[in-house]
């Protein structure tokens, strides 16, 4: 199937999911699904809110996984979370760390599916790139995630798993009876939700998910510290907005519908002018709360003056921050990158015009951890074998 004709929309879900067994896991559930669960095991429904507060922070506050450390439950009710629940985050299959300190995980979820999370920090902060989909059903023709064939959607339990298993690896826990762990920078301060996947055909997984990190009694990250990455799925913008309250990011990439639709091929369902309709709609839009136009600069695609100039005369009235972003090079990627003196010339003149047009600094590229770069190792793997195969004419 050629990138042109592959599916634009969302595909069923090709990987059964394997529920586990027995008792179940409590990572995910919003405090009403957490309090129907108490309910379930028979605390009495008077009492339920006060135990879903205080399960709420020994999980998202203090980090605990063990029902046994949690001192203010009764030893018996303790006894039985245990026999009926558990604590569980996907699984760290492996980690590697790049020169300039960007950390990859390969994260494996029920079913032995995989997942890439990528931690930069930063000076000022700490990022992490969160991912919503194992693959993606979108095959924009410059990103690796496109070309992965599986795909399901995560669930809230591991999408806000990602986070947790971050901070257990940067140790950035508060530590019981010694403070809460509120004074300072943290290391983990902002969420990008630009990781594997299309965040909004995932819209009640990852709104779930959000609404646990933004809990002010546990993870507690503010709603403007969290940024959601689109392609331009329309129908769901709008409800991004009302349901998860985050920042937003659009994949906007090019100035015609032409090239867009090679590039992004959601375009040829919502094409831009749909796309900034609904971006000049979106409630919220202020000087404060921009919206992101992501643009890949790819050499003699996207990237020329012209482009630049129609770039601007396009988002017209939408408060707008242009984040340019160098392409990142994949084994057997179409595409080059722009020259550096073509991006800046690009940058120039959106700058000019008014807007904020930060050159992205590609990070972890040496682990191919950057945007656009990720896919799971066993896909890679996979993938191989079959290139193998079909060399050897098998
Ligand atoms: N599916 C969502 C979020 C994940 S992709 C989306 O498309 O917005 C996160 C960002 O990385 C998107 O802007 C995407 O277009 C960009 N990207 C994908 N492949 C890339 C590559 N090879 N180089 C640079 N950016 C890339
Ligand atoms: Fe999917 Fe985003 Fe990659 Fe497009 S750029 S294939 S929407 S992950």
């Amino acid at each position: 199937m050629s990138q042109i004709q592959a599916p634009i929309t969302q595909d069923v879900l090709t990987i059964p999911r394997k529920l586990p067994e027995g008792a179940r896991n409590l990572v995910g559930l919003t405090r009403p699904l957490l309090r129907e669960a108490l309910i379930e095991i028979g605390t009495p429904e008077k009492q339920a809110k006060m135990r879903v507060n205080q399960l709420w922070q020994w999980i998202y506050h203090w980090g605990v996984r063990d029902f046994a450390q949690m001192t203010n439950l009764a030893k018996d009710f303790r006894a039985r979370l245990a026999e009926n629940f558990t604590i569980e985050l996907p699984e760290i299959v492996s980690k590697n760390v790049s020169a300039d300190g960007t950390r990859k995980y390969l994260v494996k979820i029920a079913g032995g599916h995989e997942v890439e999370v990528v931690y930069i920090p930063e000076t000022d902060r700490g990022t992490l790139c969160v991912s919503s989909q194992v693959g993606c059903t979108l095959t924009c023709s410059f990103c690796h995630t496109g070309t992965q064939k599986l795909v399901r959607n995560l669930t809230p339990g591991e999408i806000v798993g990602q986070i947790m298993l971050v901070r257990d690896d940067l140790g950035e826990w508060p530590e019981p009876g010694t403070g809460t762990g509120e004074n300072g920078p943290r290391l983990l301060s902002n969420i990008v939700l630009m990781g594997m996947g299309e965040p909004l055909y995932n819209f009640e997984g990852v709104r779930d998910a959000m609404k646990i990190a933004m809990d002010g009694e546990g993870i507690a990250l503010s709603r403007r510290r969290i940024t959601l990455s689109t392609s331009g799925v329309v129908p769901e913008i709008a409800r991004a907005a009302e349901e998860i309250g985050c920042l937003l990011a659009v994949s906007f990439h090019a100035t015609t519908d032409e090239v867009r639709d090679k590039l992004v091929p959601i375009n040829k369902r919502w094409n831009i002018e749909t796309l900034l309709d609904a971006l000049r709609e979106y409630p919220r839009l202020s000087n404060s709360e921009r919206i992101t136009f992501e643009y890949v600069m790819l050499k003699g695609v996207n990237d020329s003056d012209e482009d630049a100039r129609r770039l601007v005369r396009l988002i017209k009235g939408i408060p707008a921050k242009i984040n340019l972003i160098p392409f990142n090079e994949w084994p057997g990627s179409p595409y080059e990158r722009s020259d550096w003196s073509r991006i800046e010339a690009f940058a120039d003149i959106v700058h000019k015009a008014g807007y904020a047009s930060p050159i992205r600094t590609p990070r972890g590229e040496d682990i191919m951890a950057a945007c656009g770069q990720l896919k799971s190792a066993t896909e890679r793997a996979r993938k191989s074998r079959a290139e193998i195969a079909k060399e050897a004419g098998v």
